[in-house]
């Protein structure tokens, strides 16, 4: 390992020391289980709207057990507007294997929790690392998003992992118990100053030696990065129809369900992608529910 790149390392894990956020899944105080949960909730949303979700989750199902015992519609409702409602499935059913295999535990091992429903190598890693002060490769979006300008040299990294970006994280990764560290300090210097639109390069611990901006910072040249649509797409119509049976504690006729979007057939097709999914129960005449509630 160079000694520019275990300076980097240093260099980041000391701005993290004094810049990282005071967030509750990471206090001396937290379970594996609110990490768990943590993970989830931010695989696709940021910080500000987790959090409140998160403690009123924690303050609900303090263990896994607590969510086990409550029917699916119940996690969906209480996911509230965090978006993408199956996470709140995929801990459900997570909290119930938690519970069948591991007595109300959650495991430590990292195929364990690789094993439970809806978890797949990310989370585990995560919460291998973040719960259980493992070494793992952590390899989120905002970590790719430092590697590649910092270390390769990019803009932005390739739209999925590669095994070279995988090589390159684990070779970087502290072989002492220092590995958690680097890995969440990484991971907040992407969220907070190496950002997608605007890094803050002037107040970057690496900007000494970010191979991105010592080039000059060429613009992106691979293909066109994706944009987050969400006016008039069919995600957009299942979050309508979704806030409408979290509302209510109450099955909800169709009629009123119709009433979210007027195109008919994209409409149509929003709510059997969520029946489909789980996440809305179809009763008789033409009533619908959140699973079991
Ligand atoms: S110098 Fe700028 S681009 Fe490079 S790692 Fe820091 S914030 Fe990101």
């Amino acid at each position: 390992m160079s000694a520019t790149v275990l300076s980097m390392r240093d260099e980041v894990m000391a701005w993290y020391a004094t810049h990282a956020r005071d967030l509750p899944w990471r206090t001396p105080e937290r379970t594996p289980w609110g990490v768990l949960v943590s993970e989830v909730m931010l695989q696709q949303t940021p910080v500000s709207r987790v959090e409140p979700v998160w403690y009123s989750w924690m303050q609900r199902w303090p263990e896994p057990a607590d969510l086990a015992g409550e029917e699916p519609g119940t996690a969906i409702r209480a996911w509230g507007r965090l978006g993408y409602p199956r996470r709140a499935l995929r801990l459900h059913a997570a909290a119930g294997a938690i519970v069948d295999r591991h007595g109300g535990r959650v495991p430590s091992a990292h195929a364990d929790l690789l094993a439970l429903p809806g978890v797949g190598s990310y989370t585990a890693a995560a919460v291998a690392t973040f719960a259980f002060g493992q070494r793992h490769v952590v390899l989120d979006t905002n970590v790719r998003r430092v590697l590649a300008r910092a270390a390769s040299g990019q803009q932005f990294p390739a739209r999925t992992t590669t095994a070279a970006e995988y090589r390159l994280t684990d070779g970087l990764l502290p072989t002492d118990d220092s590995a958690p560290t680097w890995s969440v300090a990484v991971m907040e210097l992407g969220a907070l100053v190496c950002t997608a639109r605007n890094p803050r390069c002037d107040e970057c611990p690496i900007a000494g030696s970010c191979a991105w901006r010592l080039a000059g910072a060429p613009p992106h040249d691979g293909p066109p990065r994706r944009g987050q649509a969400w006016e008039g797409t069919d995600r957009q119509v299942r979050g309508r129809l979704m806030a409408v049976l979290r509302g209510t504690d109450h099955p909800v006729p169709k009629h009123q369900l119709d009433a979210v979007w007027p195109a008919a057939v994209q409409r149509e097709r929003a709510l059997d992608g969520l029946v489909s999914d789980g996440l809305v129960e179809p009763l008789d005449d033409e009533l619908y529910r959140l699973p079991g509630v």
